[in-house]
């Protein structure tokens, strides 16, 4: 059977290539061309012997994801990918979003095929828990988005379809891969990984963003969808979060930021009636002030009713408008501003193309149809 090769970092591609008889600096040729210069074939690769790339042939494949796929936003420079893949005799389907905005072109991945985490305001999450995905089926949506727009994304956010600590390996391990300087060579500061916060996990990723042998992802920046400040209304929003509790994840950004020094993005949708209130504001007030942070204001994005059931106080008329010039919305963030909290409001680009945050998923008539054709 065929191994997959961007599965490899290049310490594990160096063993294999110095066990197939080659010299070490063939593996940094084949891997530099394969992440750097984001070759689809192995025949691309003319830096390499063809001898070599025939023997390559009979041992690896060299995996691409498939565009289904490009929808263009008319009001956003905001494009969304759908890519199929195949993965143990089946084929699922995965979406990308790439926000082209001041400058940055900041791309969306994803980490799994759906999420079993399940929160009430997320489209994935209404899809249920399909697959992990693995390192190669992670950082192809970079190079796929970079070979069919000619872009190169400067920002990568981990914020796409499912939970990334949920496939906390394969996460790590992607970074690893991006930020490695004979690969895509991304800066670290310029990746930020989002996470509903699970007991653990945060302390975890520090530990193993300040090992030395994990420097490259040293300065990647944490987001915690916060959302609620009061423990009820988060357990009724984000069913983990009995588990796992704001006091224990609050101690928990505060082990990040005294190990890694990166600031905390806190993610905060606003739900009108909901999470808006004098306390909520005194509460958000002294959280951001605990490390040093960024508040995200996110308006909430309505999902598509067709394909999920939202709860009623979720089930906003999709009216774009409205939605990004909601008084109330305004008005709370400058009661925070008034508290001296420091907020920025996330934009909602890509919005009228089902791309913005909280809006990305796959029906199960379509994963089925996915299926299907494998
Ligand atoms: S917000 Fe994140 S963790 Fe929650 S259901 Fe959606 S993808 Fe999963």
């Amino acid at each position: 059977m065929l191994k997959n090769i961007l599965n490899l970092s290049l310490e594990d591609l160096e063993k294999e290539i110095i066990e197939h008889g080659e010299k070490r600096f063939r593996a940094v040729q084949i891997f530099n061309s394969i992440h750097k210069r984001n070759v689809s074939s192995f025949d691309e690769i003319s830096s390499i012997p063809k001898e070599l790339i025939e023997k390559l042939k009979k041992v690896y494949f060299l995996p691409v994801l498939t565009l289904i796929k490009e929808t263009e936003s008319e009001k956003f420079n905001t494009r969304k990918f759908l890519f199929e893949l195949s993965s143990d005799g089946r084929n699922y389907l995965i979406e990308s979003v790439l926000i082209s905005e001041n400058e940055r072109e900041t791309l969306c991945i994803s980490t799994q095929v759906g999420c079993n985490v399940g929160c009430e305001f997320c489209a994935t999450g209404k899809m249920g828990f399909m697959k992990n995905l693995d390192v190669s089926e992670i950082i192809a949506q970079i190079y796929e988005v970079k070979r069919k727009t000619g872009i190169s994304p400067s920002n990568i956010v981990y914020m796409g379809m499912g939970e990334p600590f949920l496939n906390y390996d394969n996460m790590l391990r992607s970074l690893l891969m991006i930020t490695h300087k004979e690969g895509l060579d991304l800066s670290s500061k310029r990746i930020t990984v989002s996470t509903v916060g699970f007991k653990g996990k945060i302390i975890n990723f520090a530990d193993d963003l300040i090992k030395e042998e994990n420097k490259s992802v040293k300065n990647v920046k944490l987001a915690l969808s916060l959302h609620s400040t009061d423990n009820g209304i988060r357990e009724s929003i984000i069913p983990t979060s009995v588990k796992n509790n704001l006091t224990v994840l609050y101690n928990e950004l505060a082990y990040f930021y005294q190990k890694t020094r990166n600031k905390i993005t806190y993610e905060y949708i606003f739900f009108e009636g909901l999470n808006d209130t004098e306390n909520d504001v005194k509460r958000l007030s002294k959280i951001t002030k605990m490390v040093p942070s960024n508040l995200n204001i996110i308006p909430f994005h309505p999902i598509d009713f067709e394909l999920n059931k939202p709860l009623d106080i979720f089930n906003t008329k999709k009216d774009i408008n409205n939605l990004l010039s909601n008084k109330k919305l305004f008005d709370f963030i400058a009661r925070l501003k008034n508290n001296k909290v420091v907020v920025n409001v996330r934009s909602s680009s890509g919005i009228d193309i089902n791309a913005a945050c909280g809006q990305l998923s796959v029906s199960t008539e379509r994963q089925k149809m996915a299926e299907d054709t494998v």
